[in-house]
């Protein structure tokens, strides 16, 4: 079989959509001054700043003033949480998430367990949907937060913001709800009023643009405790001086894929659906985790039987195709996936993880490709085993 390099790796980054690097350039070259001077050519740079928040924030459905622009999606959803949490600890310290988030809020809602805080984990079921009967017995006198993902990074399952935002205001109208769409944005539509929202985190570098950028959207009025100090830049909310170019690289990348998302969305579809298909086909002892309809359209998930998930990656790794199991960001730690076990997968087989995830530059060849390599890698590797 003719050897191809295949990257099916996009929910940990993509490569810079077309026209994302020009975007940035002048930022990296000529204009290299500090949008704090207030002198010419900072001052232009100020306002080019200022313009690139509010194509981004128009593209949101939001006003200029509510976007905080940060270093990452981790920075965005750290801010969301402790931020949220710390300036409104005189009204509660009981936050509410689920047990299927990407560690960026998991980690921020332990350090604040740490601190004080309750936090109630929402189960799961075995589709990956959040439980929306524990969200409403969860919500107490004291609840500040709830943070809920659009779509899970691992296995893709779209998650009811809208039905969880109406039980949350049903509950006490002032409780903020926050949404890690870094997985989802520009593969599913963002608009925050339509989703009822108060609080959106997205990230650069998973939708065609460069790494060093994300942004919180936040609701007027939402109290929030900026976390890194030391300046006055974005309104106070978050100091360091911005990363011009890398803000721009965003924009330039939010502009191209989130009014495409209905067509970026159809196009992986059809190719995940070839994916999935033909190894559902060819490869025994096969399940596709996360759910069946309400999914990212760019995501495979699957458990092999009696296969070792790490081991199959270095397999494929040899034969060109890069590729994960369970989360990007943790699989170096080699634990089972804490998705998979929210979800109820055995953990013998949650072992047998692996998470193809499409771009837009990935082609029929390259989903052929791995359909046909598969099924004699897996075959070899459950035959050591015996
Ligand atoms: N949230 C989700 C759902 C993710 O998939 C990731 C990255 O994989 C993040 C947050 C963190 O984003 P960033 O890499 O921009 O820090």
């Amino acid at each position: 079989m003719e050897r191809r390099r295949v990257y099916l790796d996009h929910t940990a980054t993509t490569p810079l959509a077309p026209g994302v690097l020009d975007a940035m350039e002048p930022y990296l070259t000529e204009r290299w001054l500090s949008p704090a001077g207030l002198y010419r050519g900072a001052r232009a740079l100020r306002r080019e700043l200022e313009d690139a928040r509010r194509r981004v924030a128009q593209l949101l459905g939001a006003e200029a003033n509510d976007v905080v622009f940060t270093s990452s999606g981790t920075e965005s959803i750290s801010l969301a949480i402790r931020g949220v949490a710390l300036a409104s600890q005189h009204r509660g310290q009981h936050i509410i998430t689920t047990q299927i988030e990407h560690r960026a809020v998991l980690d921020s809602a332990k350090q604040l367990e740490k601190q004080g805080w309750r936090v109630s984990y929402l189960p799961v079921d075995s589709a990956g949907v959040v439980d929306l009967a524990a969200l409403e017995s969860a919500l107490d006198a004291e609840t500040t937060l709830v943070s809920i993902m659009l779509a899970n990074n691992e296995v893709g399952s779209l998650q009811p913001i809208q039905e969880a935002v109406r039980i949350v205001k049903a509950h006490g109208p002032a409780i903020p709800v926050h949404v890690d769409a870094v997985a989802a944005g520009g593969f599913v539509p963002i608009e925050v009023q339509r989703l009822g929202i108060d609080l959106l985190s997205l990230s650069s570098h998973k939708v065609g643009g460069p790494k060093g950028a994300g942004l919180l959207w936040m609701r007027r009025g939402v109290l929030l405790q900026a976390q890194i100090l030391g300046g006055d830049q974005e309104r106070g909310r978050r100091a360091g001086t911005e990363d011009v170019p890398a803000v721009m690289g965003m924009a330039r990348a939010l502009e191209l894929a989130l009014p495409t998302t209905e067509e970026r969305g159809e196009a992986m579809r059809r190719l995940c659906t070839r994916l999935v298909d033909g190894v559902r086909e060819s490869v025994p002892r096969t399940v596709v985790t996360g759910h069946p309809t309400e999914r990212l359209p760019h995501i495979a998930s699957f458990c092999f039987e009696g296969v070792d998930g790490e081991a199959l990656l270095l397999q494929l790794d040899v034969q060109g195709v890069a590729a994960a199991s369970g989360s990007a960001c943790t699989s170096a730690t080699l634990e089972p996936s804490h998705v998979l076990r929210a979800m109820g997968v055995p953990p013998a087989l949650a072992e047998g993880n692996l998470r193809l995830s499409l771009g837009v530059e990935n082609s029929d060849e390259d989903v052929d490709y791995v359909v046909r390599l598969l099924p004699g890698v897996i075959e070899r590797m459950r035959q050591l085993r015996k």
